[in-house]
């Protein structure tokens, strides 16, 4: 008798910090039953808001008096599937936040605005284009039997398969990539493809790879530039299985996609895929999940794969693909050397060994690039006669002296303050500045080589929209002799003329407290590396080179970036993780809790520790973090750790309970599996 009813109550989450879900009733004669997957307007408070349907019941236990009704249903959108509202629950669950504040912040801003104008606009928009079917690959170049080996295997795996594709710069990841979708697409008709890539300044390029080789089908891109409009219709395209591909930066793991077939994640090891506020997921971690989830085949690339994805493929869960060589005949792995700055000592930060190698570079019309993480004129500005030197006055850091613009600036907090004329403390005129950024290294190499064309790239140069892309095509167009930049020109480009790298201060991340500054070093030194030598050996036979100064030529990290020796370096570290027992032989979680003063948030995670029993479970003492002061806020941590990942998840469950119900005036956030401790 289903006619007896004149409404059901929808069980809704909403994007709020409380962990519920909340009843609305629903008048059922106003239209169709409202189905689990879309979305519904409710009131909330004062507000309405935009919740998500995750259940339909025909009663509750909230009183009726007490029982709202929900205002409109987005019936025009299709439901999200089932598999979708998994992964956001698993997501919830995995990172214990509320579902509604995982899955709606993932949805485009449009869809949650009240009214549907955006929502029925980008519909009929989308229902002009044509979904072109056709997954027929244009111009598919022959792979070298590595690549094509690999793009078999992944290309034709079926049920879930996580491979790992271990393969040296420039060994043409990228194409095994397009040659396992182009199987996929043929074999199956509606098959969708997810492409990860870790930022956006990498994704021109692929992107246009992508269209010329699949002109017969819809790709959409997800990623934080695009404007709520393209992101609201790209994202229908993939939500409705019109888009094929779909690539985009870490946001795009929870991209609605019905057909997904296949996942490739580009860069696997890239900390970019970890957001790092709100909601801190790992999209790779997700996408494995997800892969697992519909049983597709998944595939990790690196040169440089994470300690943690080259620990699976040790053990077996993953399967390991290699590609050795060099896609590009004759083109051959860069020689790299390390400069002894103790014996070499460097002038206007630069080595008399590297200088000989630019100019070398310039007389033969080749390019080179000289990496430095470290933007700005100078890192501090220092008084020598009474030891003054350029502190924030609300962070734990210095303030960087930016010489073009004459002014100091806090890059944790953007406080700006012009050059003092004089010492604020003894009133000497001769204010210094110490160390080097890559403003100061483009000046000293106008003054050294005036005849070359030097461009720096760092985010302070390329501020403007598009204006980092016109950058790299000045260089790609070969309008540049020398560039400097820092880790934005270290990653995906393909610089044809560029010969010689040269790596300025990598030293200060070797003594680094944090244990992953080592891997992370590692992976940046044989990016940047990367970049030279990609084509073919110039003529004259000069090979590529890499140029490393450093105080410690000794240094093992070094001795297996000369070697290009991941395999061994890998092993070793992985090695000292196990004997030291950290990640991943160990899961962690780490407790933040930040205040106007350092003892509140200390007592805060004091507190924390001891209220809750914790069998199996280690919980640290809290600390300060090791930059303390941000913006006058002090923040403290608390790493919670044990070897079980069920102990871990079931205690934090438990213990943020408790942390909620404390009620604290103390501003405090978790986040399970951190990558910054
Ligand atoms: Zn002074
Ligand atoms: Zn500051």
């Amino acid at each position: 008798m289903q006619g007896l009813f004149h409404h059901c109550i929808l069980q809704i989450a909403l994007d709020t910090p409380l962990n519920a879900i909340f009843d609305y009733r629903w008048h059922c004669d106003a239209g169709e039953q409202p189905q689990v997957g879309q979305l519904a307007l409710v009131p909330f408070g004062r507000r309405e808001v935009m919740g998500l349907i995750v259940g339909v019941a025909a009663e509750t236990d909230v009183p009726a008096e007490k029982l709202k009704d929900a205002l409109a249903v987005r019936s025009q959108l299709g439901p999200l599937s089932p598999e979708w509202l998994a992964l956001a629950g698993f997501a919830a669950d995995y990172y214990q936040r509320p579902l509604g504040e995982v899955a709606l912040p993932g949805l485009p801003k449009n869809l949650r605005v009240l009214t549907t104008v955006a929502l029925d606009r980008a519909l009929k928009k989308l229902a002009k284009l044509d979904a072109p079917h056709d997954g027929t690959p244009l111009n598919m170049p022959q792979l070298n039997p590595s690549q094509q080996e690999a793009a078999d295997a992944i290309g034709g795996a079926a049920g879930f398969k996580p491979t790992l594709l271990y393969g040296v710069t420039g060994s043409g990841k990228t194409e095994v990539y397009l040659q396992s979708c182009a199987q996929v697409l043929e074999r199956e008709p509606d098959a969708q493809i997810l492409i990860l890539v870790p930022e956006i300044n990498l994704t021109p390029q692929l992107e246009g790879n992508i269209r010329a080789r699949f002109p017969g089908v819809m790709l959409a891109t997800l990623h934080s530039s695009l404007s709520e409009g393209e992101r609201m219709l790209h994202w229908l395209a993939a939500h409705q299985g019109k888009a094929r591909i779909v690539l985009g930066t870490r946001l795009a793991i929870l991209a609605s996609l019905p057909n997904l077939k296949l996942i490739v994640i580009d860069e696997e090891h890239d900390p970019s895929y970890k957001q790092q506020e709100g909601l801190r997921y790992s999209a790779r971690d997700l996408a494995v999940w997800r892969a697992w989830q519909l049983g597709i085949p998944i595939v990790l690339g690196s040169a440089t794969p994470s300690l943690e994805s080259w620990h699976h493929a040790q053990s077996g869960r993953y399967r390991k693909l290699e590609l050795r060589e060099r896609a590009v005949k004759n083109a051959v792995l860069p020689q790299v050397k390390l400069l002894d700055m103790e014996r070499d000592k460097p002038k206007d930060g630069l080595t008399s060994h590297l200088i000989a190698a630019i100019k070398q570079r310039m007389e033969r019309g080749e390019q080179s690039l000289l990496f430095l993480n470290r933007r700005g004129y100078a890192p501090v500005i220092c008084c020598e006669s009474c030891g003054w030197i350029s502190e924030c006055t609300r962070c734990t850091s210095f303030m960087v002296l930016h010489r073009p613009e004459h002014r100091l600036r806090c890059h944790h907090c953007s406080l700006e303050m012009r050059i003092p004329r004089h010492c604020p403390t003894c009133g000497n005129v001769d204010l210094q500045p110490l160390g080097r950024g890559t403003q100061r290294v483009e000046e000293g190499l106008q003054a050294m080589f005036p005849e070359a064309r030097v461009l720096r790239i760092d985010a302070d140069s390329t501020r403007k929209k598009g204006s980092a892309q016109a950058a790299f095509d000045t260089v790609h167009r070969g309008e540049v002799d020398i560039l400097i930049g820092t880790q934005m020109v270290a990653k995906g480009h393909d610089f044809k003329k560029l010969t010689l790298v040269g790596i300025l201060n990598p030293d200060t991340a070797l003594f680094s407290q944090d244990y992953r500054a080592s891997e992370r070093l590692f992976a940046q030194l044989m990016q940047v590396a990367g970049r030279a030598g990609r084509s073919a050996q110039t003529e004259g036979g000069s090979t590529s080179e890499v140029l490393i100064q450093t105080r410690y030529p000794q240094h093992p990290l070094y001795d297996a970036v000369v070697r290009h020796d991941y395999d061994h370096f890998a092993s070793a570290l992985l090695e000292e993780r196990e004997q030291a027992a950290l990640p991943p032989y160990l899961f962690q979680a780490l407790l933040r809790a930040e205040a106007p003063e350092l003892a509140t948030a200390i007592e805060f995670l004091t507190i924390a520790r001891d209220c809750v029993e914790h069998p199996g479970i280690t919980i640290n003492d809290p600390i300060p973090m090791s930059m303390t002061r941000v913006h006058n806020v002090d923040r403290a941590q608390l790493l919670v750790e044990s070897a079980s990942r069920p102990m871990l998840q079931a205690f934090l469950r438990e213990w943020l309970l408790t942390l909620r119900e404390m009620k604290s005036r103390v501003k405090w956030s978790l986040e399970v599996d951190p990558l910054d401790i």
